[in-house]
């Protein structure tokens, strides 16, 4: 299949590097001018658009999303599938498929878990909303990307489920940062902790697949000064929009907030451009 993949950041170029394995077409774009294995890279968007048959895209925002499919849709041609892979929110994601649907075009939101390992190692988790049409054609991108592709509703049903595992996330991430920095205080050996939470009731992927402590469990951005991997900033517009739509359901989500706001002074004191993680060594300089 030919495929434009737009956004070639920490996420998008390892996907669009494993579609390339796979033995598809795949031209990318992105404004950094990144290299990717075996993709082809357009010096614009309309380069990596037109006369595709799918267009990905791995972007950092609703915002961006909107202006960049509303660029695709004027380029690409009637029948073409749209698959935006960012977390954005619920309101972007039905708004990219309004524009789609208005110009004949299939769409999907299609957020992912799975971090950047997940993205190199092709064992992604796609949470994704659309039609059963745009699914079925989808499939086999997912299945080369990821391991997992769960259709759970309609246009935005996605970003829906994807705002609801990262709240998770960002709850488990800060609760292994807190049990890691009392273990210290108490003169626990973060080792042994490790092996006792990562096979106790304490294990989460927080601690058994992204152990914030270095050193410690399988490799993550821990082990690379805190390099991201998923960058802070990153879990806190995630944070941000599952509180926005909590406010909107009525949910009650306080622990979420409480997240939210360990994860803003975080960013502003400093730890922007950090893996989310990084939350372990701030508590540690306390
Ligand atoms: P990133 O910042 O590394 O990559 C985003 C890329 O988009 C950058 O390379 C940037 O140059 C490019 N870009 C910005 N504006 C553009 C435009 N107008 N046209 C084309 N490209 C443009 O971010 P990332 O970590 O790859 O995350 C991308 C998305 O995936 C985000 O929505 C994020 O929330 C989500 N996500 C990230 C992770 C993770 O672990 N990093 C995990 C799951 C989901």
């Amino acid at each position: 299949m030919r495929i434009g993949f737009v956004g070639l950041g920490n996420m998008g170029a390892p996907m669009a590097a494993n579609l390339a394995k796979a033995g598809h077409a795949v031209t990318g774009y992105d404004p950094a001018g990144v290299t990717v294995e075996g993709v082809s890279v357009a010096e614009t968007m309309e380069g990596a658009v037109r006369g595709q048959a799918a267009v990905i895209t791995m972007l950092p925002n609703g915002e961006i999303v909107r202006a960049v499919h509303s660029d695709i849709a004027r380029l690409a041609e009637p029948g073409t599938l749209l698959v935006d892979c960012s977390t954005v929110d619920v309101d972007s994601a039905r708004a990219v498929h309004g524009i789609a649907h208005d110009i004949g075009l299939l769409s999907l939101d299609a957020p992912v878990s799975g971090g950047t390992g997940g993205a190199a190692a092709g064992t992604l988790t796609f949470m994704v909303g659309g039609s059963e049409e745009a699914f079925a054609k989808a499939k086999p991108l997912f299945e080369i990307m990821g391991q997992k592709a769960v259709l759970c509703g309609e246009a935005g049903a996605g970003q829906a489920a994807k705002i609801c595992n990262n709240m998770i996330l960002g709850i488990s991430m800060i609760g292994v940062c807190e049990a890691f920095h009392l273990a210290d205080r108490l003169g626990l050996d973060r080792q042994a902790m490790f092996d006792v939470a990562s096979t106790s009731s304490g294990s989460c992927w927080s601690l058994n697949t992204y152990c914030p402590a270095p050193g410690v469990g399988p490799k993550s951005p821990a082990d690379n000064g805190y390099r991201p991997g998923f960058a802070a900033e990153l879990m806190l517009k995630d944070l941000n929009l599952s509180q926005e739509a909590a406010e909107v359901a009525g949910a009650e989500t306080e622990l979420g907030r409480h997240a939210r706001d360990i994860y803003a002074r975080f960013v502003e004191a400093g730890g922007k451009g950090r893996d989310f993680s990084a939350i372990l060594e701030k508590l540690s300089a306390r």
